[in-house]
């Protein structure tokens, strides 16, 4: 099947995307790697929309350190956080994300941006930045904001990017020294979306466990991270349990994903001890 698009217009700079927005009536679609958008598009599930393309924005693209800050554009693409020396330093769980995130074409294309406006449930980046607590900003309309990472996910597919916004940029706290970082997942073949995916940190002032792929959206398990602090597996492991909501599928019940969420919690704990020695 082919896509249906109604037209194409390349925006030359950020101002020139928001007005392009702002002149298709709510019918606007942003399109940045292209790599889910595209293929939603192909199969139909969207159509007849203004693709407004930013991709070669420049003032979105990179990375760069700002006082106790990493600042990443939205149109870094995954393959660039991946091999990009600030964020491996500084905020490594990216790092680390990148390396289960589909496969190379998908990698060099797609970028930050787009993975986190999409918010697909499975997907690495947006329980990244949730267990980060990085901070999303937006253009639009009405000015610039900025959204925490726990306001930001609505629910499946959804988020709090409003109508004629774009998603700029993220910020991410850099990691303090002796910060472990750890992502777990478990998928059926390399390059799948997770069936069930953790991201778990140890700072000084406490755990921080984001779960994905075992909920609408990504989830950040607070009762599991204060049983943590207490050095309470088992009690995190239930307590991680009753926080999921996973869904039930043809590749994984329900019952399965939320064994399997207990099994990554326990593993991920195992590799921060690994990575203390
Ligand atoms: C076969 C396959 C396997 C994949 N496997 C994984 C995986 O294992 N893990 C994973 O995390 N992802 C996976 N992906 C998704 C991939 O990571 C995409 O690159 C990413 O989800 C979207 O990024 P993009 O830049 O291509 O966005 P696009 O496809 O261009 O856009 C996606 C959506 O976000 C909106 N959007 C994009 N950028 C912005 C912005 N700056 N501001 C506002 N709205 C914006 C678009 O309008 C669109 O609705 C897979 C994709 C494919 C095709």
């Amino acid at each position: 099947m082919k896509a249906l698009a109604g037209g194409y217009a390349q925006a030359r700079d950020l101002r020139h995307a928001l007005d392009l927005l702002g002149q298709a009536d709510g019918m606007g679609r942003v399109l940045a790697g292209g790599q889910s958008l595209i293929a939603a598009m192909n199969m139909r599930l969207t159509s007849g929309d203004l693709l407004v393309d930013i991709s070669r924005i420049a003032e979105l693209r990179g990375v760069a350190l700002d006082g106790g800050w990493l600042r990443i554009g939205a149109l870094t693409r995954h393959a660039e956080i991946g091999r990009d020396a600030l964020i491996a330093r500084h905020a490594p769980l990216l790092t680390r994300a990148v390396g289960h995130i589909a496969h190379s074409a998908i990698r060099n294309r797609g970028t930050i941006g787009g993975s986190l406006a999409h918010a697909d449930p499975a997907a690495e980046f947006p329980a990244c930045v949730l267990a980060l607590e990085a901070v999303l900003h937006l253009d639009g309309p009405d000015g610039r904001r900025d959204v925490a990472a726990e306001d930001f996910f609505l629910g499946v597919f959804e988020t709090a990017i409003e109508e004629g916004e774009i998603l700029t940029g993220i910020s991410v706290p850099v990691a303090q020294d002796g910060e472990r970082h750890v992502l777990r997942e478990a998928a059926r073949r390399s390059g799948d979306y997770a069936l069930a995916g953790l991201c778990l940190l140890r700072r000084t002032a406490g755990h921080r466990l984001a779960a994905f792929g075992v909920g609408p959206c990504p989830i950040l398990a607070r009762g599991a991270m204060e049983k943590l602090d207490h050095g309470d597996i088992d009690g995190a492991v239930a307590a991680l349990s009753g926080e999921i909501d996973p869904p039930g599928d043809t590749q994984a019940s329900a019952a399965y994903r939320r064994h399997l969420a207990g099994v990554l919690l326990r593993r991920a704990l195992s590799d921060l001890e690994g990575e203390q020695s």
